[in-house]
């Protein structure tokens, strides 16, 4: 299915007026799908896999932004560590270690969101509540990160009250850690939160960023 510019200019205008960003998801499409959304002036992509983010970094323009939204393995962050421009997904402080670590060695800062478990099913991954505040406890020593946010998925249900609920909790957790006292490398400013099904939802609960894939590349295999 070929990329949807029409969707893509509606979403985006809707995005805009509400402060809302975009991230596109490109998981699986062609960097040809990924040049026709950058033509039509995106410059945010996420992607899941690092094999794949790897080989179409290079193969496109220098000046995208690319985002990291996938379960991210410790052993992989090298990867990565050169050019990834936010990693969503860190769920342990064993990867935020790994990541500060391979950011040194590239002279970086890497920003990151610290991906939350709100789902009451399927979702697998994610911190709790207090796993997050020992992150945030450890962090100060770990300079060559910067925590900018949260990030969270709601369930895949039918039921978009029990999908409101759970982004309803993110948004509280996200205003009671900006409400906190913080290390200099934690400036929680976005919350990552809302997908092609649940967008609308997640903005209406105070997603600052959202990461849309089949809306705008169709559907994937
Ligand atoms: C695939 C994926 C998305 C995009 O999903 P769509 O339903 O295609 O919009 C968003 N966030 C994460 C973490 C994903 O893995």
């Amino acid at each position: 299915m070929a990329v949807n510019i029409e969707a893509y200019d509606n979403i985006n205008g809707e995005l805009q007026s509400k402060n809302v960003q975009l991230v596109a998801v490109s998981k699986t499409k062609p960097v040809e799908d990924i040049k026709t959304l950058y033509d039509a002036g995106q410059r945010d992509f996420g992607e899941n896999y690092v094999q794949e983010i790897t080989e179409k970094q290079p193969a496109l323009p220098a000046d995208i932004h690319w985002h990291f939204i996938g379960h991210l393995q410790s052993n992989k962050v090298k990867y990565i560590a050169p050019f990834v421009y936010l990693i969503h997904g860190v769920d342990s402080l064993k990867l935020l270690q790994e990541i500060n670590k391979q950011a040194a060695k590239n002279n970086r800062i890497i920003d990151c969101l610290l991906q939350i478990y709100i789902a009451q099913e399927e979702s697998k991954f994610g911190l709790d509540e207090n796993e997050l505040q020992e992150i945030i406890a450890n962090l100060s020593t770990l300079t060559n990160v910067r925590v900018t946010g949260l990030m969270g998925m709601a369930s895949f249900s039918d039921d978009l009250s029990k999908v409101r609920n759970e982004l309803h909790n993110l948004k509280t957790i996200f205003d009671k850690l900006k409400s906190q006292n913080l290390p200099a490398n934690c400036q929680p400013s976005i919350l990552s939160m809302g997908m092609s099904g649940d967008y609308q939802i997640a903005i209406e609960e105070g997603s600052t960023m959202v990461r849309i894939g089949s809306l705008l590349f169709g559907a994937r295999k």
